[in-house]
């Protein structure tokens, strides 16, 4: 039989904002001493009064936009109670009932594990709201100790539905996620420190068959590649369960790295009452249809499934797209591409973060490889463009053939082999003739006379 995963994803983002989300520390704990960037806000004393972080609200809003999802114009934060060491006042200030936004859907495209296949899906966003991150429990030998710095830090958490089809699937969604979040300068989302963090709820049903399996929520996934072990691993341990004629148990399991599997961490517990109610020290959030549509404006020029599409737009085949985005290079290939006509597509792929002067006098004048890598590395240096392409020469054509002449007379051996059939000492001679010429000559003219003098 065959059987089909049903993957649902719950990820909070932090958002790198310079203060917390309802006081004035510093939001950057990194390499800072525990419990040293805190105040009675963040702390829980008793009788503070939070302020909400308008900024924080503002790359909330544009997420959600980010993510295809209505905002909500009217936003409320609501507490959320419970106890946890971590959690000092024993209550996170969270939105329950009015979240920033809802129903959202974001298409994906990336490319298949071939390297050359588009495959696309959909995935929709149940809801994106913001709250407050809690503090960090550190588990020593003989004790628990806890760093309050990370208290306050906002986050946006991000419910998808249950829409994604395969492990494959949920890591291309993450990591279109993590490319819409630094695109929008709201987050750094690096996995390994917590920034982005995931939790995934996997089922598996009979092909065919229509209800949901029983779902096994999995954490403690800090990368790409664990998240897509995780999820095959559990896939896998679940078909087995069904196989040998057992049932799901409902439960909370932790992806452990040293073994490659998932181990049970807790069973499955009433739903908590986390006795939700408004927040009473904060105002609500009420926002206008002006407001958004300026958030909205700014997204088309960050948005990763855009910059792509006017990409290929512009004539780069897909494979070689995606190549520009993992190496970071795309918004500035496409911002190079619209501030001057006439650009040639591949060469500003193939050499990229130049001016755009560089990439005007190379389309017009097109110029061999040769010379295009020696005066770029020349305008790397800080050396003048036009200074760069006068002192760069590059030998003519008659005295190529000279050379190449003479090689040819010195390597009698490799001439005989070529014209037995072994094509492939022609790479030997190319490199005996740019040797000599110091690399001044031009490799594809050097290839061309050779070729011209062998066969002759
Ligand atoms: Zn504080």
């Amino acid at each position: 039989m065959k059987y089909t995963p049903t993957i649902g994803l719950e990820i909070h983002v932090q958002l790198a904002t310079k203060s917390k989300m309802f006081c004035r520390c510093d939001n950057d704990a990194e390499n800072k001493e525990p419990n040293t960037v805190v105040c009675p806000l963040c702390m829980g004393f008793p009788g503070v009064l939070p302020v909400t972080n308008e900024i924080a609200v503002e790359w909330g809003v544009k997420t959600a936009l980010a993510l295809g999802c209505e905002i909500n114009k009217f936003q409320r934060f609501d507490r959320k109670n419970y106890f946890y060491p971590d959690l000092p006042k024993a209550y996170q200030i969270s939105q329950f009932y009015f979240p920033v936004g809802e129903h959202g859907k974001v298409k994906v495209d990336y490319l298949a594990p071939d390297r050359k296949t588009k495959k696309e899906f959909e995935v929709g966003i149940t809801r994106l709201h913001l709250e407050e991150d809690a503090g960090k429990s550190i588990h020593d030998k003989d004790a628990t100790l806890v760093d309050y710095n990370r208290c306050g830090t906002p986050l946006a958490e991000i419910v998808t539905e249950p829409d994604i089809s395969s492990p494959e699937e949920a890591r291309a969604f993450l990591q279109e996620l993590q490319r819409i979040v630094r695109g929008l300068g709201v987050s750094h989302a690096d996995m390994e420190k917590g920034q982005l963090r995931v939790d995934a709820n996997i089922s598996v049903r009979p092909e065919g068959q229509k209800e949901f399996g029983t779902k096994v929520e999995v954490k403690n996934m800090n990368s790409f590649k664990f998240i897509e072990q995780a999820l095959n691993h559990e896939m896998e341990r679940q078909i087995k369960i069904l196989e040998d004629g057992g049932k799901i148990d409902q439960e909370t399991r932790g992806w452990d790295e040293k073994t490659s599997t998932t181990i049970s961490q807790r069973g499955k517990e009433g739903s908590i009452d986390y006795r939700y109610f408004p927040e009473p020290d904060l105002p609500p959030i009420v926002l206008d249809d002006k407001q958004i549509g300026e958030w909205q404006k700014v997204l088309s020029a960050v948005l990763p499934s855009d910059l792509r599409n006017q990409a290929e737009g512009y004539g780069l085949s897909y494979d070689r797209v995606c190549e520009l985005q993992d190496k970071n290079e795309l918004l500035g290939f496409v911002e190079t591409m619209k501030s001057s006509k006439d650009l040639d597509a591949s060469l500003v792929a193939n050499f990229p973060g130049l001016d755009v002067e560089f990439y005007k006098w190379a389309s017009k004048e097109k110029p061999s490889n040769t010379v295009l890598r020696k005066v770029s590395e020349a305008v790397i240096k800080g050396e003048d463009l036009e200074k760069a392409i006068s002192e760069i020469k590059v030998m003519g054509e008659d005295e190529a053939k000279n050379i190449v002449e003479e090689v040819l007379q010195a390597n009698n051996e490799a001439v005989e082999q070529f014209k037995s059939g072994e094509s492939k000492v022609l790479g030997f001679l190319t490199g005996q003739v740019m040797a000599k010429s110091k690399g001044q000559a031009d490799p594809a003219l050097v290839q061309q006379i050779l070729q011209e003098l062998l066969t002759k």
